[in-house]
């Protein structure tokens, strides 16, 4: 609000007092002046026009009645007390409850008067009635003062609320008292020659508007306002945060390409890079030799080949003399990392260690001395690498796999590690949308490898309900005979965990039973195993030595077996989009044609029927993600919890896209302009930054 009225303490409201006051803070998080003027409305009531009694309809809204009142009287004893009128116009009669308040209802009702009614309109044996309705005494004036709200603002309230009277009416009350007596006070916080370009309307008349809207049009010009100005800062905040973060931390200069990467290059790269790799490398290089930090979020489809790139990045970084690692999820990730870059970089050319919770002491030690002394230069692990006792000497390039799984804090906790921070190179397979990621992502830059590597084929994915089983383990067979492997997937999902166990298990006896010894060798992993045993059953699949992996979701991210080209997944209505996607980029990693195979029930709900038909429809992770964040909303969507994206009142980033691409360009062109906001036209920026209180809670964005 940039005026200090809007911090006071809520308590100070005409008509809210200390114990109204304490429910509104236990109970909506209103606190002050501002929180309450921030409690939009949820929907809005049309008061435009009375029906008649005869027209009423159980399923209508809420609706107002013009009405005279033709008896009153109390019913019931006790718990069946009730207040219960009767009122008619030139149509018919409607009977009027009330449970509670009944004695202080009564005394306001007058027989024979005309009333105007509002309420959300019910049948009760066959009778038009309505429950509670909020009912004024009928005159010109009020008519006409209906008249001037078109629209009613519905809020939210809770039971407890109601308790105190701040039922929707309620609160609308103490908003219309905060309106009159501040809206003085709700400064502009806008550039003039923004709000001339992209012609919104003044803040306090939206915030006016949006409450109480003169009509439909304003409420309209008012909400879009808002939401101009809540994607505004928080765009603003992201990017300065990136500014100054490039002017905080220096970088490290990798000035030349030398004998490590050429020999890679020449020598034992075994197939071309894709153009999209290519891209991603020439970006990476370029952010490397500006003297400042990198933050690059890599978003890559599974099998895209993130990994290549970010070895390849890392080996320019060792040519420079520095130190570099990658960072994995898991231990299962960490090693498959670790066999991958041995595999690809080959012996006697760059040591590779590897780092996790089961590295032995011994070991340990050693690994902690080569760090320190700066003979290891490539260090594949998980969380391990990041403990305090391990020590680097000279730390220049991180590569983290799989963003959401490190927090903001772990990220940072590796920047800690040298005077001058290390690049960092984040690669997710989550394909995220291009608006969600400016909002989640922001304050990183983004590449995208949008692109297989040549020679792949599609995955062909097929949905089958329960009664074509017969069909799915034939066709496994089929595959199997090729001398393919096939995973099966059963989900399993914490709150059902005990179902699904006993799914896991039942599954596993059919399939033993259909794939019998000594003609198939089957292999399971299930979260509830050891790590050694999970890696004895990995392990024995990935020799080739099973045929068959029966798995709960633990092989989701970073396995990868060429060999294995079907995916079967179980219970298929029960995961979500990206979980599907990813469990299916586990196939289609060599060069024979590979298949998914998607079971469910017969029974589908709207949004699982959807989910499948998409799987089945593309195999473009961006555009999984897209329809992923249509059907869920950004709250769902991993990574999201810490984003601010979800404090997010009046926009919404799914819906609002198109503001949110207008307005991220818009802050781009003003910090090109105008980096440290010094211009007086951008004054006011700075202090709507300085000030709390713009709806964003900055504190949550990194
Ligand atoms: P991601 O980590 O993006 O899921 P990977 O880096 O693991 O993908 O690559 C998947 C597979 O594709 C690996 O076996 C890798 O060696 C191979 N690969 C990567 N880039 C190419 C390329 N340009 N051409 C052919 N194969 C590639
Ligand atoms: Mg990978």
């Amino acid at each position: 609000m940039s005026s200090q009225v809007f911090q006071t303490p809520i308590e100070y409201l005409k008509g809210v007092g200390l114990s109204r006051a304490d429910v509104l803070k236990k109970e909506l998080q209103i606190f002050n002046f501002e929180d309450l003027l921030r409690h939009f409305p949820y929907k809005y009531i049309d008061r435009t026009r009375f029906y008649k009694i005869r027209e009423i309809q159980p399923d209508l809204p809420y609706v107002q009645i013009l009405a005279r009142l033709t008896h009153v009287e109390i019913l019931g004893e006790k718990h069946t007390r009730r207040l219960v009128a009767q009122a008619i116009d030139d149509t018919g009669i409607i009977e009027l409850v009330w449970f509670q308040g009944i004695k202080w209802v009564e005394k306001t009702l007058i027989t024979g008067k005309a009333y105007i009614l509002f309420g959300k309109p019910g049948f009760f044996n066959g009778k038009a009635q309505m429950a509670h309705p909020e009912i004024e005494l009928y005159s010109t004036e009020a008519l006409q003062r209906k008249g001037n709200v078109t629209l009613q603002p519905a809020y939210n309230s809770t039971e407890k609320l109601k308790q105190f009277s701040l039922d929707s009416k309620g609160l609308s009350k103490l908003i219309t008292v905060l309106l009159d007596q501040q809206v003085k006070d709700i400064n502009e916080n806008l550039p003039l020659y923004i709000i001339n370009r992209f012609k919104l309307i003044d803040r306090a008349d939206a915030y006016r508007n949006i409450h109480f809207p003169q009509d439909a049009a304003k409420l309209n010009v008012a909400v879009h306002r808002l939401k101009f100005e809540e994607l505004f800062f928080l765009q603003l905040k992201l990017l300065k945060n990136k500014l100054l973060r490039t002017q905080k931390f220096k970088g490290n200069v990798f000035g030349t390409v030398g004998s490590f990467f050429n020999e890679f290059y020449q020598h034992k790269l075994p197939f071309t890079l894709t153009n999209s790799q290519k891209r991603v490398l020439k970006e990476i290089r370029q952010d490397t030799q500006r003297g400042v930090q990198m933050n690059r979020l890599l978003q890559g489809d599974v099998g895209s080949g993130k990994t290549v790139v970010a070895l390849m990045s890392m080996l320019i970084a060792i040519d420079n003399g520095f130190q570099t690692c990658i960072m994995a999820p898991t231990e299962i990730l960490a090693n498959q990392h670790y066999q991958t870059i041995k595999e690809l970089i080959g012996d006697d050319f760059i040591e590779v260690a590897l780092l996790t919770g089961s590295t032995k002491a011994k070991a340990r030690k050693v690994l902690h001395e080569k760090l320190e002394s700066g003979d290891l230069k490539i260090l594949i692990g998980t969380h391990a690498l990041i403990e305090d006792k391990v020590q680097y000497k000279n730390l220049g390039f991180v590569v983290i796999d799989e963003q959401h799984r490190f927090g903001v804090e772990q990220r940072a906790k590796l920047w800690r590690k040298n005077n001058i921070p290390p690049h960092i190179l984040v690669m997710t397979a989550t394909p995220i949308p291009r608006t969600l990621a400016m909002t989640l992502y922001g304050d990183l830059d983004i590449s995208v490898i949008d692109e297989l590597p040549a020679g792949r084929k599609p995955i062909q994915t097929v949905h089958f309900y329960e009664a074509q089983r017969l069909r799915m383990f034939g066709f496994m067979k089929q595959e199997i005979a090729k001398g393919r492997q096939v995973y099966v997937v059963y989900p399993l999902i914490q709150e059902s965990e005990k179902l699904d166990l006993k799914n896991l298990e039942d599954g596993i006896d059919v399939m033993a039973h259909e794939f019998p010894l000594p003609t198939y060798r089957i292999s399971i992993v299930h979260g509830k195993m050891k790590p050694a045993d999970k890696q004895f059953e990995m392990n024995r699949f990935i020799k080739g030595e099973t045929q068959i992996m029966v798995a709960t979701t633990v092989i989701e991210v970073g396995v990868n077996i060429p060999n294995a080209s079907v995916m079967i997944i179980e219970n298929a209505e029960r995961f979500g989009l990206s979980q599907l996607h990813q469990l299916r980029g586990r196939v289609g990693r060599g060069s024979d044609q590979s298949f998914c195979i998607l079971m469910s029930h017969h029974k589908l709900s709207h949004e699982g029927r959807i989910r499948l038909n998409t799987m089945v429809k593309t195999n473009n992770g961006f555009e999984i993600a897209e329809t992923d964040l249509q059907l869920r909303g950004p709250g769902n969507i991993e990574g999201t919890q810490q984003s601010g994206v979800l404090d997010l009142k009046v926009a919404n980033i799914v819906t609002d896209q198109e503001l949110l691409i207008t307005v991220r360009n818009c802050v781009v062109e003003l910090f090109e302009k105008d980096p440290q906001l010094v211009l007086p036209e951008n004054q006011i920026l700075h202090q709507t930054l300085q000030s709390k209180g713009e709806g964003v809670s900055w504190d949550k964005i990194s």
